[in-house]
């Protein structure tokens, strides 16, 4: 609760995943922050999953800025420590509500059941999929190698994130979209030729992961760690990749440099470290990426 008569260097209003996040960077780095919020916690919020891409960007903050409290909140680990009614997303589904009335199971929308034609959701989904995951990587890939804060935010604030800026992987989407959007997906003879026309694209793309060409031949679901870099392997070449796909994910970090990486994040934000680290309170561990001066200018 504020204090009328105390005097603060910053104020910011709205307790939001923003707000809060920089308050908490702020008061870390020696600034006195008041929030203001119009509403009261808890309070009810608007969505209801945690997308890979906020996952790690709560991760990169806690690292970035040295607020190691935000990392709590990009892993499931935390999912046990918020409440006994939160649960890991299985799929999107949307219901019309009308006050007063019942639900009517013909006005809900699953994202697990296509708009248009199942059949193409089933190759189209694959792609989305893949863009999640590279951009994944990439994110994670640009925070491992980065030298400094300003190296970490010069690479992510150019990146396409949807596919992790790799070239060939919009080459492919840009094919695919074209495809999709000109198919009639009433016409079942066209919607046939448009997945054979998809499914030939991912023969002809070496660097599709294994996971990925799993699902292809006919599984339903990825492996089931989903923040794993093994998802990205491809057959041939271990996970990280080849030729241009591992030049652009991992630049030119040897495979015991990027294991290294993974083991230390894996051991960083397990259950139980998180849990210790909470119960430490979170102390600081200042490195090269994270050092913050604050001017009171
Ligand atoms: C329908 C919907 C579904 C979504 N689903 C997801 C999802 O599944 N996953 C996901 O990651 N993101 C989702 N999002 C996006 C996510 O909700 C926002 O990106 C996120 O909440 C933005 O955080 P914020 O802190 O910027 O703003 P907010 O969370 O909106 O916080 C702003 C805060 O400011 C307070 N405030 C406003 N005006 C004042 C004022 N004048 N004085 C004091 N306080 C004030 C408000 O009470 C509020 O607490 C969804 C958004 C919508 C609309």
């Amino acid at each position: 609760m504020a204090d009328a008569r105390e005097r603060y260097d910053v104020a910011i209003i709205g307790s939001g995943i923003s707000g809060s996040s920089l308050g908490a960077i702020l008061a870390r780095h020696g600034l006195r922050v008041v929030i203001f919020e119009a509403g009261v916690h808890p309070k009810f919020a608007v969505g209801e999953s945690m997308i890979l891409e906020t996952s790690e960007t709560m991760r990169a903050m806690a690292e970035l800025f040295d607020v190691p409290e935000l990392a709590f909140f990009s892993s499931k680990h935390y999912l046990a420590q918020i409440g006994a009614s939160h649960g890991l997303k299985r799929h999107f589904s949307f219901l019309h509500h009308e006050e007063g009335r019942p639900q009517e199971l013909r006005r809900s929308l699953q994202a697990v059941i296509p708009q248009s034609n199942y059949k193409l959701w089933s190759v189209y989904s694959i792609l989305w999929l893949l863009g999640a995951y590279t951009e994944y990587v990439k994110l994670l890939s640009t925070r491992g190698r980065a030298r400094s804060r300003a190296e970490y935010f010069a690479v992510v604030q150019t990146l396409r994130l949807v596919g992790g800026g790799f070239g060939e992987f919009k080459a492919l989407a840009d094919r695919i979209d074209a495809i999709i959007e000109a198919v009639d997906p009433c016409d079942e003879a066209a919607v046939e030729r448009a997945v054979t026309e998809i499914r030939a694209l991912y023969d002809a793309t070496p660097w599709i992961p294994w996971a990925f060409r799993q699902l292809l031949a006919g599984r339903n679901h990825l492996p089931r760690n989903k923040l794993r870099l093994s998802l990205l392997r491809q057959s041939s070449a271990g996970f990280m990749g080849e030729g241009a796909f591992r030049r652009h994910f991992f630049g030119d970090a040897t495979m015991a440099e990027v294991a290294r990486f993974f083991a230390s994040e894996s051991v960083k934000y397990s259950a139980s470290a998180l849990t210790l680290r909470k119960r430490l309170g979170f102390r600081r561990r200042p490195t090269a990426l994270n050092r913050v001066r604050v001017s009171r200018g």
